[in-house]
């Protein structure tokens, strides 16, 4: 996207804005389909936690995604957005067997990742298939490690439990169409997570009624030039053929899943916010902008380093700034980032914007979560209303008179 266009949305819808690009969440979404071009039966599941706007996921849903959901809400979320309850699948972690019914019966796939719920659905439901969450205890260590340390990770049932897993299966004649990993841990050298594959094949040789294999996600995307990022069609090649191997020798041909978040919006979305104050301090200048870790928290909550640029003077000498928020507590977004100079009423433009940062916006502070407006086909189209004073009080219950009776009964004292 080009800076004007840009600058014409705050214009047209005021800011702070989140703002997503359409081309690039179809152009992820075509690569990483396209690096799988060998595998017969390939799915995408979007991981609809990244990035759930309704309109978002209407787009996934043109593009042939399907959706990958954590909470009933997620669900019912994607059945609004137009996806066909076969098309999502439910991977909660730690939720009620209440929940995992109600998804059930809206008709979507079920993941189970522990043994316990496993073996109460399964007593109760043995005729609707569900997926099994494995965790492999392998986890990428940056070079070529392969860590098997991932002992402590709440998610998924262990590689060790297989044995229990199999008596659960036979006890209550329940059927497995789908066996699963995601290991949450950025995927940087590929022979770890093919290392990971072959455990998961493994797994899988036990099941005779499976209909897909689903590799979870973990793709890195970059956040600044030169940044490494998971190589997709390296992954692609190696992955595609050891899994057409594998469905050879399990006498089917099996579907492929993933279920990308990051990969398919994070580079598609911008924040654009306002410079409110600059300020010198004896130690670094300071730009504070119309925002805070009430809209974007993902530099305080796990460092991330998004990239900051001044839209509104590109060309403007670079100089040192910390960029802070409006919040009433620390919220820096960034330390000594060299930016073309900001002048006040300049507009920040931050990058990588798209996953997992609307979603965990919030109203600290009393302040409005902000609009979002995707652009499409050359045009910008808003996605969601900025809130009102309306939202902030919506379900608040003023009780006037608690506190009325009381220092009545005082002043007739
Ligand atoms: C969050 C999540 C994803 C998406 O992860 P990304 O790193 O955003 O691609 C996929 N699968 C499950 C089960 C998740 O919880």
């Amino acid at each position: 996207m080009k800076y004007t266009d840009l600058l014409n949305i705050t214009k047209e819808f005021g800011n702070p804005v989140y703002v997503y690009d359409a081309g690039k969440i179809k152009s992820q979404f075509n690569r990483l389909t396209n690096a799988f071009k060998t595998v017969k039966n390939l799915k995408l599941n979007y991981a609809a936690k990244a990035l759930s706007n309704l309109t978002i996921l209407r787009l996934m849903n043109d593009l042939g995604s399907g959706l990958d959901t954590v909470s009933i809400q997620e669900v019912k979320l994607g059945l609004l957005a137009g996806f066909k309850p076969e098309s999502i699948i439910f991977t909660p972690n730690g939720v009620s067997l209440e929940e995992i019914e109600e998804a059930a019966a809206l008709g979507v796939r079920i993941n189970i990742d522990n043994l316990s719920i496993l073996e109460q659905f399964g007593s109760t439901h043995p005729d609707i298939p569900v997926c099994i969450r494995i965790n492999p205890h392998v986890m990428a260590g940056g070079n070529s490690n392969i860590s098997v340390g991932h002992i402590d990770s709440k998610f998924g049932v262990s590689i060790h439990q297989i044995p229990h897993l199999l008596r659960i299966v036979e006890l209550t004649k329940m059927k497995i169409n789908g066996i699963h990993m995601h290991t949450g841990s950025d995927i940087l050298d590929i022979d770890v997570f093919l290392y990971a594959s072959e455990i998961l094949f493994e797994t899988a040789k036990n099941f005779r009624e499976l209909e897909f294999i689903d590799f979870g996600s973990g793709f890195k995307v970059p956040y600044k030039d030169g940044d490494i990022e998971t190589n997709i069609e390296e992954l692609g090649e190696k992955l595609s053929s050891r899994f057409n191997e594998f469905c050879e020798e399990y006498g089917k041909d099996l579907t492929l899943a993933f279920e990308p978040g990051k990969f398919l919006v994070s580079e598609a979305g911008y924040f654009l916010a306002k410079v409110n104050v600059v300020k010198q301090t004896t130690s670094t200048v300071f730009a504070s902008v119309d925002s805070g870790f009430n809209h974007l928290i993902r530099p305080m909550l796990y460092g991330a380093n998004h990239q900051i640029f001044n839209i509104s003077n590109p060309e403007g000498r670079e100089r040192y700034y910390s960029v802070v928020g409006y919040i009433c507590e620390t919220d820096t977004f960034a330390n000594n980032r060299r930016i073309n100079e900001i002048s006040e009423g300049d507009i920040l433009c931050f990058k990588n914007a798209g996953a997992y940062c609307f979603t965990m916006a919030s109203n600290y502070n009393s302040r409005y979560r902000p609009a979002e407006v995707l652009w499409y086909e050359g045009k910008s189209v808003l996605i969601r209303e900025r809130e009102s004073f309306d939202d902030l009080i919506r379900n608040q219950i003023d009780v006037k008179d608690l506190f009325a009776a009381k220092n009545q009964k005082a002043s007739i004292k």
